[in-house]
């Protein structure tokens, strides 16, 4: 079958390499792709929001299949458009109305209550209640969580320490309009001290399977400082996630989820990523996001063992239930390779070097993210340019194979954590 691919990252390169390998996937599409997906198909020129221009691919190349990476189309109805447009072709991810459950923090939390799935307390509040929103922040405990109701890039959380700081983000999210409609409304928190891990589960709506956990590193700066990043390296499995959490995590979470959709009739079928904190040994939901995590992709994909593309069929013609999932039972880390001066301004167009030349064996794999081929150079096309994925004995024997290949690559600012998975080493 004729697989088309929607984005151009990290994950999307971790997605193309996953489903070139399996016997169901005859030609591969990728819009826009990067410099990586190029390895396993044709890179298109069409951005992932431009349904229109897609359809056309899709005719033309007589697609069989979408599978989607980032939020940003299915949020703006990816999923509705070709249920209506072309019909015979599924879609991974949800529709429009479930996507929301990335798309509008409010409309997950009010999920979340419906569902008694464990979350932190919360108010949410708009123009209109401005004044009580303000009261309710000088009442509230410190530190404080604000959020942007919509998509705002990773960007529009904020945790305050002092009632002044949460006064003056409120403001500045609600009345000047930092993140334009996506802080029209904003969810404020109650702050949950712990550590955080996500689980990653495919479903159809009505049965879900599990395909790996994970546990990324936001910040920029070694021992987890400065500021926040798309994230800068992640290990599978984490340590803490014994059978024990993973239990509560199923029960508490992952099936209240599932039913939930089940139960309003809410169409999905896709991938939610559970993005989870660990407080006194018990679960809460922080977020959802209703794709794959970047960089946990580039560690969860290698680990599954299954041919992902007969899971996607398997959503959408009703036999994800018989699936049996395994994985392998190695230590998985990727370390991304960032653009000097990322998150804030960085250059592009930068040389690579050293990508044709790696000495690495086969238990690792460069995935890039940023990147572009010029000619027959590869350049730098983004803060965050290439991640190395590599399996070991443990987290530091992965770690410290893939910081050896990064130790060959070479573009002018390059920087990378060397303390990914510093925690359970
Ligand atoms: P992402 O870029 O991961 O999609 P986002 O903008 O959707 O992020 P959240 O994931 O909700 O926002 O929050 C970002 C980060 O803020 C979390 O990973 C977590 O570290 C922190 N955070 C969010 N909510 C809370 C909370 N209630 N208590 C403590 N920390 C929180």
């Amino acid at each position: 079958m004729n697989i088309l691919l929607l984005g151009g990252g990290g994950r999307e390169h971790a997605l193309a390499w996953k489903m070139a390998q399996s016997k169901l996937c005859a030609k591969l599409f990728i819009a826009p792709g990067n410099a990586g997906t190029l390895q396993y198909g044709t890179n298109l020129n069409v951005s992932v929001t431009d349904f229109e221009a897609q359809k056309k691919v899709c005719l033309e190349n007589k697609i069989d299949l979408i599978v989607v990476g980032p939020e940003e189309p299915l949020v703006k109805g990816v999923y509705d458009f070709y249920e209506k447009e072309l019909p015979g072709i599924p879609v991974i991810g949800p529709a429009a109305y479930g996507a929301q459950l990335e798309g509008s923090k409010a409309f997950s939390k009010k999920f979340m209550q419906r569902h008694k799935i464990p979350t932190a307390g919360y108010a949410e509040f708009t123009n209109e209640n401005f004044e009580e929103g303000k009261k309710y922040i000088a009442q509230h405990t410190l530190p404080i969580v604000l959020k942007a109701d919509g998509l705002a890039a990773g960007k529009g959380v904020v945790i305050s320490t002092t009632h002044e700081d949460a006064l003056t983000t409120f403001e500045e999210m609600i009345i000047n309009k930092q993140f334009g409609d996506a802080s029209s409304k904003v969810v404020i928190e109650e702050f949950l001290d712990g550590i955080e891990t996500s689980v990653f589960v495919l479903t159809d709506g009505k049965d879900y399977k599990i395909i790996g956990h994970a546990k990324d590193y936001k910040r920029i700066g070694e021992g987890d400082t400065g500021l926040n990043t798309g994230g800068m390296g992640c290990v599978s499995p984490v340590p803490f996630v014994d059978d024990i959490f993973m239990h509560k995590v199923i029960t508490k979470i992952i099936e209240p989820t599932v039913n939930g959709l089940a139960a309003e009739n809410i169409i999905y079928k896709g991938f939610i990523f559970f993005g989870l904190i660990k407080v006194n040994n018990e679960p809460f939901v922080i977020e959802y996001n209703c794709r794959m995590g970047d960089p946990e992709t580039e560690v969860v994909m290698p680990r599954l063992q299954n041919d992902i593309v007969e899971l996607f069929l398997a959503i959408h013609n009703g036999t994800l239930k018989e699936k049996n999932i395994t994985y392998n039972d190695k230590a998985y880390a990727t370390v991304v390779a960032a653009s000097g001066g990322y998150p804030g301004d960085y250059k592009k167009n930068l040389k690579i070097g050293g990508l044709d030349n790696l000495k690495m064996a086969n238990d690792s794999i460069v995935f890039h993210a940023g990147t572009k081929q010029m000619d027959d150079t590869v350049v730098t096309n983004g803060g965050r340019v290439l991640t190395v994925t590599s399996s070991g004995a443990n987290i530091t024997d992965a770690v410290n194979k893939s910081t050896a290949i990064l130790q060959q690559i070479y573009f002018d600012g390059m920087y990378y954590r060397n303390d990914i998975g510093y925690e359970f080493k």
